[in-house]
């Protein structure tokens, strides 16, 4: 999305903002030390699902904000898919008015709460900071993000974001998930039916189901839909379009437009000997009965788990990150990561895999599985691994695992849990076979639009794009909506 400076410039010129700015200058500002977010102790909190960050305070949020230098080109916001006005939002926390920053927040993301917490800011936002080029710790703009938008839910103040004059056009959204919430805000704002089918009995797709409550608590995704039912969204659960109901159905109901955010929850597995034994989860299962269906307070909720002693996770991404610290938290003695590749290569978020090492999760690179044993009654009880060694630049860009011969060896495990990566949900594409799909089974889709091969549906997020990130699911539903609009108005 391109960056309307002239916009910027003119929000930067207004005299409140000129003052602040003259109030410090740019040398005192950049030799202020990065506000440290505050957390629980990791030896402790290994034993909880309480979330780890515990947020800045209102001393710490504006000794952060008063870093940021209010950058007359800010090159920070060219690094978010959805260009949120960073110094916008910053300087209103410098000032104190903690509403007015969420306000500016929201003008351009739907979720900023979530993303706060969930967006690899290092990679994104953070990265294009212009005290990267001072050699200097960025602005922490995802923390300054969080605070905002948790002083705005904290003071019950929340702001409902404005709609247009209903026109009486029905759009069906299939997912809840970042993306489709995304994309309902937007087509509500403008003024359609927005109709939210969801599959699952909750709504927020892997902000519910897949990121445990430690690192995004359920709470804060139920406020931000919450704030979707108030603008006039329809949601609907435990609707599997494409079985229960199908889009055909759907246009018989009067929908005109159809999102189709259905997320890559499909499970992947490493087909080696030994994978069906008891004991070896998919991470999609195992994280799902232990967030969505309450396994950790198990039996106060109906959903059981198995809560090993010696536990290994397959693989480096988040997937696998939060499921090796869901299983430290129900007791684990030994909780293992097992990556191919080494911790470099890794693509979990850094502030992710640190927290995993604080809190005892053991890292095994450059190791892979290759046959599980079991016992008499069929529960897998070791794994045969080989080390690995890196050769030359994959299609990834990254340097592919070799196995080293003659390196293997067994550890014992009572639960393994495959992290190793998703794919495409394939019911609608299914459901609908004149959908053009690539053949990883991703819809396919004009990138500046949206649009997929036949012109009503409109698709985005993980089912596009095969597994991202939150920021980009949103990104993506918020260009379906536009270019939906122009679909649907005939412009
Ligand atoms: P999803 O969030 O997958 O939502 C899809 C929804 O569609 C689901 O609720 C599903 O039930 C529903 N659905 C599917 N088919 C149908 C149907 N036929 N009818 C009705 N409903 C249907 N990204 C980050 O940026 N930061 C992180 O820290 C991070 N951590 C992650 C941790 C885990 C464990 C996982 C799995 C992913 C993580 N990601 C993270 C990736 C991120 O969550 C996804 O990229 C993002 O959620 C994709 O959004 P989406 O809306 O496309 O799909
Ligand atoms: Fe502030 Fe950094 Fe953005 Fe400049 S680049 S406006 S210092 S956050």
């Amino acid at each position: 999305m391109p960056v309307n400076y002239e916009e910027l410039k003119k929000d930067r010129a207004q005299e409140w903002r000129d003052q602040l700015r003259k109030s410090k200058g740019a040398k005192e500002r950049s030799n202020i030390d990065r506000v440290k977010m505050p957390e629980n102790p990791p030896l402790k909190r290994n034993r909880n699902f309480f979330e780890v960050n515990k947020g800045l305070s209102e001393k710490q949020a504006i000794l952060e904000a008063s870093r940021c230098i209010d950058c007359p080109t800010p090159t920070c916001i060219s690094g978010c898919p959805v260009n949120i006005n960073i110094p916008g939002f910053i300087k209103y926390i410098e000032k104190g008015d903690f509403l007015k920053s969420a306000e500016v927040l929201k003008q351009t993301n739907a979720l900023p709460a979530i993303c706060g917490r969930v967006c690899p800011q290092e990679t994104q936002c953070e990265i294009k900071c212009i005290y990267n080029k001072m050699k200097k710790p960025p602005v922490a703009i995802g923390h300054l993000e969080r605070f905002a938008s948790d002083s705005e839910r904290n003071s019950g103040n929340i702001s409902i974001p404005k709609t247009a004059k209903k026109n009486n056009i029905k759009v069906a959204v299939i997912g809840s998930g970042p993306s489709g919430l995304t994309m309902a805000g937007e087509m509500v704002k403008l003024g359609y039916d927005v109709t939210v089918f969801e599959a699952l009995h909750e709504y927020g797709g892997v902000l519910v189901y897949g990121i445990p409550e430690f690192r995004l608590p359920k709470e804060i995704v139920r406020t931000e839909i919450g704030v979707l039912e108030k603008m006039g969204v329809d949601f609907r659960k435990n609707i599997i379009v494409g079985k229960t109901i199908t889009i055909e159905e759907l246009k018989v109901e009067g929908y005109k437009g159809f999102y189709v955010s259905s997320g890559a929850g499909l499970p992947k597995f490493m087909n080696i000997p030994g994978e069906n034994l008891i004991g070896i989860y998919s991470s999609n299962e195992y994280l799902t009965r232990v967030n969505l269906m309450k396994a950790f307070k198990f039996p106060e909720y109906d959903t059981p788990i198995v809560r090993g002693k010696h536990v290994a996770v397959l693989g480096g991404g988040n997937t696998a990150m939060d499921s090796v610290r869901t299983a430290k938290r129900l007791g684990a003695e030994r909780a293992m990561i097992i990556y191919r590749r080494s911790e470099k290569e890794m693509p979990a978020r850094i502030e992710e895999a640190h927290h995993a090492k604080e809190e005892g999760i053991e890292f095994m690179t450059l190791t892979n599985p290759i046959e599980y044993f079991g016992d008499s009654e069929g529960w897998v009880k070791s794994m045969r691994v080989q080390k690995m060694k890196l050769g030359e630049l994959d299609d990834s860009g990254r340097r592919r695992p070799v196995p080293i011969a003659g390196s293997e060896y067994d550890i014992d495990v009572d639960i393994v849990v495959v992290g190793i990566g998703t794919a495409p949900n394939p019911i609608i594409p299914q459901s609908i076979p004149e959908l053009e799909v690539t053949r990883w089974g991703t819809v396919v889709v004009d990138e500046n639009t949206m649009q997929s091969s036949i012109p009503e549906i409109f698709a985005g997020g993980d089912i596009v794009r095969g597994g991202a990130t939150v920021i980009l699911a949103m990104g993506d539903g918020k260009i379906a909506a536009e270019h939906m609009h122009e679909y649907l108005s005939g412009k």
